[in-house]
């Protein structure tokens, strides 16, 4: 099969029959083999009906159906394992992506030889409340993650080789990361394609403002476990024993300059006086908590399931 489409949809039902009929069009301008996997998550008004009507009549339209909302990111998870073509394609189910963008995005895995190519809406339709933060959150995300040609990672519009789909795993919000996750897990051609936009034509966006608080905090902690993940002890442990060093000296100095002022008499002087008494009891504490946190950090890591999985691309 030459392309699976991937489509999560929540709550899109006058989209859907629009959105399909369209996909179908440009596939067979084109002659693909091809799938639609609708992926259904949790919508609350007739999408499943629709996806099965469809589906009577389009034997390459295929459905997944959550019992309730879980979020893109698992929807898109979900379509990923399913998926069975050589190039997969995910695309927003509410029409602001445009299926005739296939044919390029599917001759640039295949032909040029991406692992991994992103939609650029380079002229967006949407509230400026919404392209002002995103302009931040991209150029935030293009430094902590490495890639610095991508402009847009969120975009719902992305081609994929099969491999990298079936390799990385996108859970909680992390669909605004996939390009991040897949450089994780060793796919390092990641391209990019300016693509149309248009605005919404039905119903309203699923995400309000709030997801660039949770973006910046996926992406802290994305960051966070690809640097420091499989060795914790490495930043923790490190950080615990500096604490501890400094907390050892200020405790000596303490000690010192106590046994100096009993020795000339002033034995009223508490070491509760001196500012490195304080230094002392913070650090020592704080380095062995985060020594601690290290140390449990290790252990956890030790037992996790993939703890041995590695990226192979080829073997002979
Ligand atoms: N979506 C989903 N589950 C959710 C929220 C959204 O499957 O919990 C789908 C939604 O139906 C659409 C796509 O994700 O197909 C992108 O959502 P939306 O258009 O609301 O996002 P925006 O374009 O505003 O970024
Ligand atoms: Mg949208």
């Amino acid at each position: 099969m030459d392309i699976s489409v991937i489509v999560p949809l929540y709550n899109e039902e006058e989209s859907l029959p629009e959105l399909e009929s369209w996909i179908a069009r440009v596939m067979k301008e084109n002659s693909f083999s091809y799938e639609i996997i609708f992926v259904n998550d949790g919508s609350t008004d007739n999408s499943w009906k629709v996806i099965t009507s469809l589906q009577e009549k389009n034997p390459n339209v295929k459905g997944v159906c959550f019992r309730r909302n879980y979020g893109k990111s698992p929807a898109l998870n979900v379509g990923f394992e399913r998926a069975q073509g050589d190039v997969v394609i995910t695309m927003d189910a509410d029409l602001q992506d445009s299926p005739d963008e296939i044919p390029e995005l599917y001759r640039m895995i295949k032909k040029e030889g991406y692992d991994l190519v992103s939609g650029w809406k380079q002229k967006r339709y949407d509230p400026l409340s919404k392209t002002i933060p995103t302009k931040l959150f991209n150029a935030t995300a293009r430094k902590v993650s490495g890639i610095p040609n991508l402009h847009d990672f969120n975009c719902g519009l992305k081609a994929y080789h099969h491999d990298v789909v079936k390799n990385i795993e996108v859970y909680g919000e992390m669909h605004r990361y996939i390009p991040y996750l897949a450089k994780n897990a060793g796919f390092a051609r990641i391209g990019e394609k300016v693509v149309h936009h248009q605005a919404r034509k039905y119903g309203k966006t699923k995400f309000g403002l709030n997801r660039f608080v949770n973006g910046y905090l996926d992406l802290l902690s994305l960051w966070f476990v690809s640097k420091f993940g499989g060795k914790p002890m490495h930043i923790f442990g490190f950080l615990g024993t500096i604490m501890f060093l400094i907390g050892m000296i200020a405790a000596i100095v303490v000690g010192t300059s106590k046994l100096w002022a009993m020795y000339h008499g002033d034995a009223y002087r508490l070491v509760t006086d001196s500012p490195y008494f304080y230094i002392a009891l913070t650090m020592m504490i704080l380095g062995s908590q985060f020594f601690l946190a290290g140390f449990i950090g290790e252990l956890i890591s030790r037992n996790a399931e993939g703890r041995n999985n590695y990226q192979i691309r080829e073997e002979i």
